[in-house]
């Protein structure tokens, strides 16, 4: 290949074409081709600039190509890049006992490393298979939220609302319900000794960031606990810093979490957390496994995010700047009611408007997301300052008044 056609190859149009030749269209056609980052920031492959405020969905927790990540993850590599699960490794040993340490786990806890937030959810649910209940009362149901997110994997997907997802590979695992979110009296109606799980977000991201609240949390933790039924966090979207906290469920224990998105900071790793002696012992040698999950370099990284969130005390930043964002949001026009804790963000488009919003952002420079018709997500990496929110937020009145035109 030439110069001049190697160059014409890094062309946003061209690149485009060749994905839709060579890619499986799942996701429809990208957005636009990116080829770098740093920081907040990402540029396409026609050389435009772009403030992501998505984060890669939540991943990107210390933004792109943070150095500190890059060079832990780069001399992990150049040191000892992958061994099977019939060895282990001191940066795996230290990752799994650091998510202990922040989730606050009862003596006996352990981990399970995956490589994505639906395995860790599959692991969840064949250790909630384990709770079988007795040959008279068989717990044969699983409960999960309207309009919960789990995965796409077969198992994950049985736990996952929208009928859309679902229908088109039934028959899918499980005898699962789907209740109220955020209703108590629906949780305590639903759950009884024939139910051997129940899974919840504590806050629903794909939903639209839509939070269940502490009190719901403790309820669920009181009635699961009642009943025998195991209760199962799923923390993929939440967990990591996102909400100002490790875990948007801080202060209730539940018997299984579920990690992933922003614990790499990009580079792809799941963590399920079992609490308590009790419920580990559900599974044990031979029961699950996994060839990638738990490798040192994804543990490397899993520890340089926790390690810069502590050192650059940034669950007080994402706690403050996400509470400013979402005051200056609620003062825009047209910005209907706004929603989220820390970083993650939902705001409402009364006109229904919002993918043509996101389109209008990403020709001015800015990555949002569209969770439906009418909701916003901004999901930025927890390092963002002010002064980048206030370049959007600064912008959005003409973006929303050109969503609606659109
Ligand atoms: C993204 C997400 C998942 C699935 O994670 P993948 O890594 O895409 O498999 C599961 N649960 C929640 C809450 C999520 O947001």
């Amino acid at each position: 290949m030439n110069e001049a056609n190697e160059l014409s190859a890094l062309h946003g149009a061209d690149l485009s074409a060749r994905y839709a030749k060579s890619l499986l269209g799942v996701f429809g056609a990208p957005s636009r081709v990116l080829v770098r980052g740093a920081g907040c920031h990402v540029w396409d492959a026609d050389g435009n600039q772009y403030l992501d405020l998505l984060g890669g969905i939540a991943v990107n927790t210390l933004g792109h190509a943070n150095p500190l990540l890059t060079s832990v993850i780069t001399s992990q590599l150049a040191t000892l890049g992958h061994v099977s699960n019939f060895f282990s490794s001191p940066t795996q040993i230290a990752l799994a006992e650091k998510l202990l340490e922040i989730s606050a786990a009862p003596e006996g806890s352990k981990v399970f490393f995956a490589n994505s937030g639906t395995e860790a959810n599959e692991a969840a649910l064949k250790l909630t298979r384990r709770n079988t209940g007795t040959a008279a009362v068989p717990r044969t149901k699983v409960i999960a939220l309207e309009h919960a997110f789990h995965g796409r994997t077969l198992g994950a997907l049985s736990l996952t609302y929208k009928e859309k997802y679902r229908a088109p590979f039934a028959p899918l695992p499980g005898n699962v319900s789907w209740i109220p979110a955020g209703d108590e009296a629906a949780l305590r109606a639903a759950v009884d000794e024939t139910v051997a799980a129940v899974f919840i977000e504590p806050i629903q991201g794909e939903a639209g960031v839509r939070e269940l609240g502490a009190e719901y949390l403790r309820a669920a933790r009181e009635i699961t606990s009642a009943a025998g039924a195991l209760l199962v966090f799923d923390e993929v979207q939440t967990g990591m810093g996102r909400t100002g906290e490790f875990f948007a469920s801080a202060g209730v224990i539940p018997d299984v979490m579920t990690l992933a998105k922003g614990l790499g900071g990009g580079f792809p790793i799941g963590a399920m957390i079992v609490f308590g002696q009790q419920n580990t012992a559900w599974l044990t040698p031979g029961d699950h496994g996994t060839t990638f999950g738990g490798n040192p370099v994804a543990c490397a990284a899993g520890l340089a995010v926790i390690h810069t969130i502590e050192n650059q005390k940034l669950l007080g930043h994402v706690r403050e700047t996400g509470n400013w964002l979402r005051a200056e949001l609620a003062g825009i026009d047209g910005v209907g009611e706004v929603r989220g804790r820390g970083l993650l963000t939902a705001f409402e488009l009364m006109d229904g408007s919002a993918p043509q919003l996101v389109g209008a952002a990403l020709d001015a420079g800015f990555i949002v997301n569209a969770t439906d018709e009418s909701t916003i997500r901004l999901a930025p990496p927890l390092i963002i300052t002010r002064e980048q929110l206030g370049t959007f937020l600064a912008a959005l009145p003409a973006l929303l008044t050109a969503a609606t035109a659109a």
